[in-house]
């Protein structure tokens, strides 16, 4: 048995962590990989559970030790895919999305060319730097760093096989949900929890 990957891209703050969250509450059987940063952890977030957070001479290591599908370096700190979970999880016929930047995507399209990729745009730059801004937790210099590289990987969307544009929360995440399981029809229940996850 065999699962799918799929790559999930687009720039920080587009809405990748929001939409998925939405989807993927109806499918707990999907498994979302979780990346190693060097960044340092945002309020709210869990080692193990958003990133696993470590000093840069530990990532190194793993890089080493070849322990990464990919890894790439973004605004000043290093990202990396552990390769085991995601080798073990397709072998057990899972779908693994992989949420990653450009170049780590570009890594993936060598090494699982199979893997469906998918591009989320923002609806304008300006619309990008409000939503950011609004999360409220980067700080100037970071702000700035995403948006110069926001311009970068917006100009490589068409090397994505799907571009979904982030303008109405609510149509966006109807639109993953049928890219990402085009057979499923959602119960009442899941319906109203999926428009939950929304609001
Ligand atoms: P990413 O994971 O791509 O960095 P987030 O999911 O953290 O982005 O979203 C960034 C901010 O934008 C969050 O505050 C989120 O609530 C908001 N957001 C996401 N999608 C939309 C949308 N369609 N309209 C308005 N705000 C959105
Ligand atoms: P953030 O610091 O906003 O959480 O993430 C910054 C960027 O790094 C985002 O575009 C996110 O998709 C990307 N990213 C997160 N994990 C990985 C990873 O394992 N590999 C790569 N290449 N990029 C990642």
């Amino acid at each position: 048995m065999s699962g799918r990957v799929v790559v999930f891209t687009g720039p920080s703050g587009v809405g990748k962590g929001t939409l998925l969250r939405a989807v993927l509450a109806n499918h707990p059987e999907t498994y979302l990989s979780i990346s190693a940063t060097t960044r340092s952890p945002r309020d709210g977030e869990v080692d193990g559970h958003h990133y696993y957070f470590m000093a840069r001479d530990r990532f190194q290591q793993l890089v080493g030790a070849g322990e990464f599908l990919e890894w790439a370096e973004f605004a000043g700190n290093c990202y990396g895919t552990p390769r085991q979970p995601i080798q073990d999880q397709v072998a057990q016929g899972r779908l693994v999305i992989l949420e990653i930047e450009l170049e780590g995507a570009r890594q993936v399209r060598q090494t699982f060319p199979e893997a469906v990729q998918i591009f989320v745009m923002p609806p304008s730059l300006e619309e990008l730097e409000s939503r950011i801004r609004l999360r409220g937790q980067d700080g100037e210099g970071a702000i700035a760093q995403r948006l110069a590289q926001a311009k970068v990987e917006i100009e490589a969307a068409d090397e994505f096989d799907i571009q979904i544009i982030n303008d109405d929360l609510e149509r966006a995440v109807a639109q993953l949900e049928a890219i990402l399981f085009p057979s499923f029809e959602p119960t009442p229940a899941e319906a109203s929890s999926l428009a939950g996850a929304v609001s």
